[in-house]
């Protein structure tokens, strides 16, 4: 009776529908599923921050509406630890805003700057709420393909002249979700020269950089010089706390784009509960050994399960970042089959790489968010298909 917008009408077919409804199946059948298709921790949220929760949730002053712009004892703590971690310094005042997980920001940004008919270039395979809220704010996706030569890193330069003049923003997110894939300096070097001659805004998704396993930490953007002139950046403390329920992040940078971002979320939400925002306080001021031993979990997760699945034949992408493995699909199947294959013949739920864009077909990406014993017990399963 009531027909949806256009927008909602024209958003790509939702790829999962078919897995989860298969799952749900598989479930009532009693299957004993091992589930390694979503981004989320399966590590409880350490101690401390639960603590300081319980504390602040018992104050009075909590429980009005917080300010639009998040607590600035907490905007503080978020400056104090880019200062920390990345050498970075920020304006608390200015180049910070809180948002309710950084999903909440990435999907609202491009509304402050995004007219009807402008171009933001989004890579493919990615998280697809750039695409998305490129879509919501009217916008035109344009495609920027990660290719495993490349390091699944974009070739921006190879970007159309006429749709460069149209664009507006870029979206780049490493450490990498879906492919796990990193970034070196001299890659956001380029980026941040090419796009201060072009005037294109640069959105970098930082959710990953605390999850690593190599000597070299990843970078924020805001490291490299005159990036802060057309670049913002959306964290979150989501994967680094395992804290995806709590739903606190910040974007920082630009003051221009964070005031951008700030008058959209000024007219559609009322900012984060201030007790979670406590709790975020004591997250960011964590002993850096809290965050070393969620690490050395997903390190030791990692290397059992690329021993083993290289070791039934399949060919894994070789990073040191993100909790994700992309993994190729075996010679005569699509994405979508293996996938599916896993699911009926082994009870496991991986993602189809298609599912994060055309450019994924032909991996699938597992997450490392189960224990060892699991991941392992997986690999026995697909060792028994006899690929
Ligand atoms: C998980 C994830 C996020 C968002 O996390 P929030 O919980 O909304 O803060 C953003 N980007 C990528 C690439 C992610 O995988």
């Amino acid at each position: 009776m009531f027909e949806y917008a256009q927008r909602i009408k024209i958003l790509p077919p939702y790829l999962f529908a078919q897995i989860d409804q298969k799952k749900r199946e598989k479930l009532q059948q009693g299957v004993d599923l091992i589930d390694l298709g979503v981004g989320d921790p399966d590590i409880p949220t350490p101690q401390p921050i639960v603590e300081a929760m319980k504390r602040a949730v018992e104050k009075p002053e909590h429980h009005r509406y917080p300010s639009y712009e998040g607590m600035f004892s907490f905007r503080k703590a978020v400056a104090d630890w880019y200062k920390r971690r990345f050498g970075v310094d920020l304006d608390p005042h200015t180049e910070i805003v809180t948002l309710i997980g950084s999903k909440e920001g990435i999907a609202h940004f491009p509304l402050a700057f995004v007219n009807p008919g402008d171009v933001v270039l989004c890579p493919d395979p990615a998280y697809p709420v750039y695409k998305i809220g490129t879509i919501f704010a009217g916008g035109e996706p344009y495609i920027l393909p990660l290719k495993e030569e490349n390091g699944f890193l974009p070739d921006f330069k190879s970007v159309p002249k006429d749709i460069l003049k149209r664009a507006k923003i870029i979206w780049v997110n490493y450490p990498n979700n879906p492919t796990s894939a990193v970034a070196e300096e001299s890659f956001y070097k380029e980026l941040i020269d090419w796009a201060r001659e072009n005037n294109i805004i640069v959105a970098s998704d930082l959710a990953y950089s605390e999850i690593y396993f190599g000597n070299k930490r990843p970078m924020s953007i805001l490291q490299i010089e005159g990036a802060k002139e057309v670049a913002i950046e959306f964290h979150s403390l989501s994967k680094t706390f395992n804290m995806t329920g709590w739903r606190l992040g910040m974007a920082v940078g630009n003051k221009d784009l964070i005031a951008g971002l700030g008058k959209v979320k000024t007219n559609v939400d009322s900012g984060q509960f201030q007790a979670i925002q406590e709790a975020g306080i004591t997250a960011l001021s964590l002993p850096e050994e809290e965050v070393q031993k969620i690490r050395d979990i997903y390190r030791e997760r990692r290397n059992a399960m690329i021993k083993a699945l290289e070791d039934v034949g399949l060919e894994v992408y070789k990073s040191d970042a993100t909790f994700y493995l992309w993994v190729k699909v075996p010679k005569g199947y699509t994405s979508a089959e293996f996938v599916s294959l896993l699911l009926d013949k082994c009870g496991i739920v991986c993602t189809p790489g298609n599912g994060f864009g055309q450019y994924g077909e032909g991996y699938f990406r597992t997450s490392l968010t189960v224990p060892t014993a699991r991941l392992l017990e997986a690999v026995e399963r697909i060792r028994g298909l006899k690929l």
